[in-house]
């Protein structure tokens, strides 16, 4: 309170109050941390991080005031306009209070309220001005902690690590609701941006496209998850023959340019940019959501596309359907196992002679020809004598024969091309360290809405669902 603007003016604006009071409080703060670090400054057993904890607890303080007062002013200056069919207010009145939790801690606005005669409904346009949702008593900031957090480990660490980085408290089932929340915020914005996509309306989410050819590269893979419903009926269901959980697929796709494709100093080839789908949704959800990926990342520009998988029939069925144009390689390392599978039913335990014998076939399924390969094992299926060795090696010699138009590795290792589906695994192993821990279990709507989120960070997308944050670049990191 300044007292000589009460004695001028004879009253105090909202804004003068609230201005001079944060100047003194940032008086105030100074004074108190030059005071408080003293003893840390000289205290032998107390370093920078004490200084760090000392000057973040007593800042506090200030943010939050320094927060509530710019969201009062931001909540003043919205116009009595409805925010969402953008038609004047009627019966508006102020002093509206909410509180809410943000960053730094509570924070209290009072905002106008008025009537929507077309969406006959009471309206808040602070609240929208502002970010807050209608429901959630939290901060766009607080949101985007929770749903980055929850995505990333379960609720119930997510809680305590968020509480310990930034004093932000936020109860398990509360972050819970919260990351589902903005998943399901995630899922709608996904199937807005797939249907842009599949129209060629995509380049406002990537507007840069290099004119240079390039080939596609598209992987997929699949792993299970273990979900459950009935919570809480587990007995009753049990009574009836039913257990409340059940395994399902969760399908992932990833795809790339070939010319973003770089080398690390040590020579291992790294991928600058890629698109990454995941679905719990089905096949056919695949199906859409890396279409539309692939067009984002450019497929319509392609000179060429290549799918990459392991033998899975569902992925070839859906490569033949989604990209017929593409060419399509069959994982070289499966190709590798079934190969040595054909070796085992040969000299069983014997590691030495099964290794001998698969050196010079590697070497030539990978330089030479898969064909040449098959017609090798061929001759040798017909001096095994009939039995079960002999039906192991029919079985994994059938499997080859069935790929081998999918097995130039020649042609792909000279173009510079992958051979394998590495990228698509080792991100298929990174999903099931967040989804596949002991005793989880998830429920059909949670995954996705995770997933969701999940795919958001990974694709760079982040700002899309939270544009406070639009500088961040994850693929600078
Ligand atoms: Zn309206």
């Amino acid at each position: 309170m300044n007292a000589t603007c009460v004695e001028e003016r004879g009253c105090v604006c909202e804004y003068t109050e609230q201005s001079e009071s944060l100047t003194l409080k940032a008086v105030r703060l100074a004074e108190g941390l030059e005071q408080s670090v003293k003893a840390i400054v000289v205290g032998a057993d107390q370093n920078l991080g004490d200084l760090e904890m000392e000057v973040e607890r007593q800042s506090r303080e200030f943010q939050r005031a320094a927060t509530q007062k710019a969201a009062q002013t931001k909540a003043d200056l919205t116009p009595p306009v409805c925010p969402v069919c953008h038609k004047p207010l009627s019966q508006t009145s102020g002093g509206h209070e909410r509180t809410f939790e943000s960053r730094f801690g509570a924070i209290r606005i009072e905002r106008k309220r008025g009537y929507c005669k077309r969406c006959k409904k009471w309206r808040f346009p602070a609240d929208h001005a502002l970010g807050l949702e209608e429901t959630a008593g939290y901060s766009p900031r607080v949101q985007e902690m929770a749903a980055l957090l929850a995505s990333k480990m379960p609720v119930e660490e997510a809680s305590a690590v968020m509480e310990h980085l930034t004093g932000v408290k936020m109860p398990r089932a509360t972050m819970d609701r919260e990351a589902k929340r903005q998943g399901e915020r995630a899922r709608r914005l996904r199937e807005q941006m797939d249907e842009q996509a599949c129209q060629g309306l995509a380049k406002a989410v990537q507007p840069e496209m290099v004119l240079e050819p390039y080939q596609m590269i598209i992987q997929m893979d699949a792993w299970n998850i273990r979900e459950r419903d009935g919570w809480g009926q587990t007995e009753r269901l049990r009574r009836v023959g039913q257990e409340p959980e059940r395994w399902h697929w969760v399908y992932m796709g990833t795809c790339f340019r070939l010319n973003q494709r770089g080398k690390t100093a040590g020579g291992r080839a790294v991928i600058s940019e890629r698109g990454f789908v995941a679905t719990r949704a089905g096949i056919d959800a695949l199906r859409q959501q890396l279409h539309a990926e692939a067009m984002r990342r450019g497929l319509g520009q392609a000179a060429g596309v290549l799918v990459i998988a392991d033998g899975a029939v569902w992925i070839w069925r859906l490569a033949d359907d989604r990209f017929p144009q593409a060419r399509q390689r069959l994982d070289y390392y499966h190709a590798v196992q079934h190969l040595a599978a054909v070796g085992r039913s040969l000299f069983g335990e014997d590691k030495d002679k099964l290794r001998d014998w698969l050196r010079p076939l590697v070497k030539q399924l990978k330089n030479q020809s898969a064909i040449k390969v098959i017609h090798q094992l061929e001759e040798i299926l017909g001096t095994i004598p009939a039995g079960t060795a002999r039906v192991e090696a029919t079985k994994e010699i059938n499997y080859l024969r069935e790929h081998q138009d999918r097995m130039d590795y020649r042609t792909g290792s000279r173009r510079g091309e992958p051979i394998g589906s590495g990228a698509i695994e080792s991100t298929c192993r990174q999903a099931q360290c967040r989804f596949k821990r002991p005793g989880q279990y998830w429920s059909q709507r949670g995954d996705e809405a995770l997933l969701c989120l999940e795919m958001f960070w990974r694709n760079n997308r982040w700002y899309l669902l939270f544009p406070h944050n639009r500088h961040f670049d994850l693929s600078k990191n």
